[in-house]
C-alpha cells in the first residue's frame, strides 16, 4: 500500500508489570492512583499506567538506541542486570520512584518506539485500506488504541451503507486521512516530551496525581 517505514525516535520504552498491586504493592498503587503517573529529569523519564484487573503498568524512558540493552551486552532475559543498568541510570531519583524499576513482577519488555512519517497517505486502492497503526503509527501518547477503535468503527460502517467496497474505501479514506495526519501532526516527536522536565500541570486534576522526580 504505501513505501513509507516507520523511523526510530530515539526513545525507548522498558515496559515493568505490577500484579495484585492493593496487596503486593499498596505503596506504588497509593502513588500512581486511579489513573497515570508522570516523572521525568530531563534525560530519563517514567509512566506508571493503572490498567484493570489490579495491575500496573511502568514505562521506563529513556533515550538510548532501539538495541541499547543488546548493545549494552546485556541478555533481554536477564533481568537482574537490566535492573542493576537501570537503577545506575535512575540513581538521582528517590528511592520511592526506584521501587518502580526494582519491584516489578517478571521480565522488562523492550518497547522502542517508532513513527511513521506525517503525513502518512497512499494511492487510493479500491480493494484495499489501512487502519489504526499501519496507517498512522505516532509515539504512544494516549491516542493510538482510539484512533484504531475509530477507524475500524467507521470503515465498518462506511462498508455497511456503500453499493461498493471502492466507495466505502474513499469514504472512510476521506474522514480518516485528514483526521490522522492533523493528530500525528500534534504528536511528531512526543516522544521526546516524555522526558522533559516542562510537564504539563495535572495536579489539579480530580484522582489524578502528577509525580514530580
Ligand atoms: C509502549 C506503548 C504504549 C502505548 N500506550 C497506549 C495507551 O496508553 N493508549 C493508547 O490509546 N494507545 C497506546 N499505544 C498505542 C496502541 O498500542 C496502538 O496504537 C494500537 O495497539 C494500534 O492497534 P492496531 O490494531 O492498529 O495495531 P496492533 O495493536 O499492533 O495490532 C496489529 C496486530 O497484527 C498482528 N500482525 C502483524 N503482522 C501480521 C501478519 N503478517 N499476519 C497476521 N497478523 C499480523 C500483530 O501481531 C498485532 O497483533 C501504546 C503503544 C506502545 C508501543
Amino acid at each position: 500500500m504505501s513505501p513509507a517505514v516507520p523511523e526510530y525516535s530515539g526513545v525507548s520504552f522498558l515496559e515493568a508489570w505490577f500484579d495484585d498491586v492493593d496487596n503486593s504493592h499498596p505503596e506504588i498503587a497509593a502513588l500512581v492512583g486511579q489513573g497515570g503517573a508522570h516523572a521525568a529529569d530531563g534525560a530519563r523519564g517514567m509512566f506508571a499506567q493503572r490498567n484493570g484487573g489490579n495491575h500496573i503498568r511502568v514505562y521506563l524512558i529513556q533515550r538510548a538506541p532501539a538495541d541499547w540493552i543488546h548493545q549494552s551486552g546485556l541478555a533481554a532475559a536477564d533481568t537482574a542486570a537490566i535492573r542493576a543498568r537501570l537503577l545506575e541510570s535512575y540513581a538521582d531519583w528517590s528511592p520511592q520512584m526506584q521501587r518502580l524499576i526494582t519491584d516489578n513482577d517478571g521480565p522488562y519488555v523492550q518497547r522502542p518506539i517508532f513513527a511513521l512519517p506525517v503525513p502518512h497517505t497512499w494511492e487510493h486502492n479500491p480493494t484495499v485500506t489501512l487502519l489504526g497503526d499501519a496507517a498512522h503509527l505516532m509515539p504512544p501518547l494516549g491516542v493510538g488504541v482510539n484512533l484504531a477503535m475509530l477507524d475500524a468503527a467507521e470503515l465498518a460502517l462506511a462498508l455497511a451503507d456503500s453499493t461498493t467496497v471502492d466507495e466505502a474505501v474513499r469514504a472512510y479514506e476521506q474522514t480518516m486521512l485528514p483526521r490522522s495526519t492533523e493528530t500525528a501532526k500534534l504528536l511528531e516527536g512526543g516522544a521526546e516530551h516524555l522526558l522533559s522536565l516542562d510537564l504539563p500541570d495535572h495536579s489539579d486534576a480530580e484522582g489524578d496525581d502528577l509525580v514530580r522526580s
